[in-house]
């Protein structure tokens, strides 16, 4: 074992075991609990390794006796006397240090401590938010925090071996660089050497971990901090971290392989009571992932897929025919009526299927049916008089659907049906307890479109990473019906290419997304055409990687993976501040050094730069 021992301590407060039993030890750390009972002071001593009882006992060491009837939680304190098998029947077997205590012979106040906050020897206590990122380095010398804080240190420290052993380099990149664009705002820092211009913090390493893949550098990997200004979500901050890693030589299938062995490698090494649902990991087109979970980032940890029932709502000929005007006509409009098959949940009161009407209306339907088969073979349902009795039970079979289950149904636009079904089995998944919260189910979805039309911009936006190159048959598409990329136009055959795009979910989470590039300056001019770039524009936001393009590109691709995602979903946290030490609040403040605070104006005045309209006099 490592040896931690310094001047204030030989041994952590984690590490005494009954055969160190006659031992003289000294040991360091905050007073977590006092009990007096006159002659006897107990004392929990607690530093990050543990917890060790120390007993101070006034017939044997006064001095230390009179110290320690001065100790009060949170002190930080520095003891020494010998190390005893605690008497039979007092062992505590939930600490590791239980079978034994230490005897005091001195005890020396190092620092004494006010009354914390909140408590924090009840891990269990609720305390509001605002007060624990407040006093956040109390909150971290709470069990929890501290637990997913060294969680969080072996993910990171996995990662970088698994990386190390399949021959990638750690490089880092500046912070201070050009916008590299991934759909947020930047944040902008102003330079006073040249007055006037700014750096921008990178929302990710994107274009420069792609100019080290034209430097050579193989495969690179980095713990990168990205900083993305836009409006703060439960799972997003305005800084976070990536593993974020680029690889030549590659096609798609390359990249996917790697990162599926070292998710399942870091995920053995972190986390290893957890089972893996399924390897290798399933691979979902765009389109069978929609059309199966309703989602690009399904929760495969239970079933409940979407089914598609038109075939039992069609005629003879083809036709729509069920006799229910809303799914006729989203028939005959080429929209979709699909299903999902709710277990157990038959039984459904009247208000429960109001409120899950109103669900399905938040997300965007405009209604939503609902059939229930019975155990006597009859299907219940306010839409059977319209259907027929065996129609509804031809629906039903379909379905899959059995006595006691509940089929509920979207017609709407293909997206729209998609969507709202998607939405509801996460829902409906989670309030039935489906999920296992044990179980790790990654999966990957590929093949993305490559762009969408933006018809206020009258362009092709990207739909992932402005960078990511089309699948290799489908290069062909990446041009306009007039044939000139500079005027592009919804009916342009470049909607239908799709690209070498991937995205890893786990349990519903999407936590990382990535592609192969184009590496060839001529189809890179092409596609930032088509996405409404003008030559100079491209130049101006692109032009140090075009440049480079110029002098020789390998094939690459890579991704990025949220390390703070990952680490909560290994701690079983749904929010990502949970696992940072140092996170911000919803209106991106740090409650702990009051940031962001008003400049002192000779900053100003130095950088040139003046505030206007803040609703508060401008600083000059
Ligand atoms: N730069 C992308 C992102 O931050 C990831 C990638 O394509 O490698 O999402």
């Amino acid at each position: 074992m490592t040896d931690l021992s310094t001047p204030y301590r030989s041994h952590t407060c984690g590490q005494l075991r009954a055969e160190d039993a006659g031992q003289p030890a000294r040991l360091a750390g905050w007073i977590h609990r006092r009990r007096d009972h006159g002659q006897l002071i107990f004392l929990d001593l607690r530093d990050r390794h543990g917890i060790t009882q120390v007993v101070v006992d006034s017939s044997q060491a006064p001095e230390a006796h009179a110290t320690a009837s001065r100790l009060r939680t949170e002190f930080v304190v520095t003891v020494a006397g010998e190390v005893s098998r605690r008497l039979p029947g007092t062992e505590n077997p939930k600490l590791l240090t239980g079978a034994i205590e230490l005897r005091a012979r001195e005890v020396e106040i190092l620092a004494e401590a006010k009354t914390p906050p909140f408590y924090i020897n009840e891990p269990d206590a609720p305390v509001d938010e605002a007060l624990r990122l407040r006093y956040r380095y109390l909150d971290l010398r709470r069990e929890p925090m501290k637990e997913r804080l060294l969680l969080r240190s072996r993910l990171v420290a996995a990662i970088r071996d698994a990386h190390h052993r399949a021959g990638f380099v750690e490089i880092e990149t500046p912070i201070l660089i050009k916008s590299t664009p991934e759909g947020a705002r930047d944040f902008i820092v102003p330079s006073r050497l040249q007055p006037g211009t700014v750096y921008a913090l990178p929302q990710s390493p994107q274009q420069l971990k792609q100019l080290l893949m034209v430097a050579g550098m193989d495969r690179y990997f980095q713990i990168a901090r990205c900083f993305r200004d836009e409006d703060l979500r439960g799972d997003r901050q305005p800084e976070f971290t990536q593993l974020d890693l680029e690889m030549s030589f590659v096609r798609e299938e390359t990249v996917m392989d790697f990162v599926e062995w070292m998710i399942v490698e870091v995920s053995r090494a972190v986390v290893p009571e957890r089972p893996l649902q399924q390897l290798p990991f399933p691979r979902f087109t765009f389109e069978e992932a929609l059309e199966r979970f309703g989602s690009d980032k399904p929760d495969l940890r239970f079933g409940m897929e979407l089914v598609d029932l038109a075939p039992a709502l069609r005629g003879p000929d083809g036709s729509p025919a069920s006799g229910f005007r809303v799914f006729d006509d989203t028939l005959a409009a080429a929209g979709r009526v699909k299903g999902i098959v709710v277990p157990g949940m038959g039984g459904a009161s009247r208000s429960q299927l109001d409120e899950l009407t109103e669900l399905a209306r938040r997300h965007g339907a405009k209604g939503l049916a609902h059939l229930s088969p019975l155990a006597d073979g009859s299907v219940h349902g306010p839409i059977v008089k319209f259907l027929g009795e065996e129609r509804a039970r031809a629906v039903v079979a379909l379905a899959g659907a059995v006595a006691g289950d509940l089929l509920l149904i979207v017609a709407d636009r293909h997206e729209t049906t998609a969507d709202v079904l998607g939405r509801l089995r996460v829902e409906l998944g989670g309030r039935l307890g489906l999920a296992d919260p044990d179980v790790l189910a990654y999966c990957w979805v590929h093949r993305f479109p490559m762009y969408q039309w933006d018809e206020e911009n009258r362009r092709w936006d990207a739909t992932h990473n402005p960078f990511s190159a089309p699948l290799p048959e489908d290069v062909g598409l990446l041009t306009t019906t007039s044939g000139d990329p500079y005027r592009p136009d919804p009916g342009d055959p470049a909607g239908r290419a799709r690209a070498q795009q991937y995205d890893v979910a786990l349990n519903g989470w999407e936590l990382g997304g990535g592609s192969v590039r184009i590496h060839r300056r001529d189809l890179l001019e092409r596609s930032f055409a088509l996405q409404g770039h003008s030559l100079e524009a491209m130049h101006e936001k692109f032009g140090g990687i075009l440049e480079a393009f110029d002098y020789g590109a390998p094939p690459h691709g890579g991704i990025a993976l949220g390390i703070d995602r990952w680490a909560a979903l290994f701690a079983y946290q749904t929010n990502i501040r949970e696992v940072m030490a140092f996170p911000k609040t919803q209106s991106g403040a740090d409650l702990m050094l009051d940031a962001p605070s008003p400049p002192d104006p000779a900053q100003l005045a130095e950088l040139g730069l003046r505030f206007v309209g803040v609703g508060k006099p401008a600083a000059d």
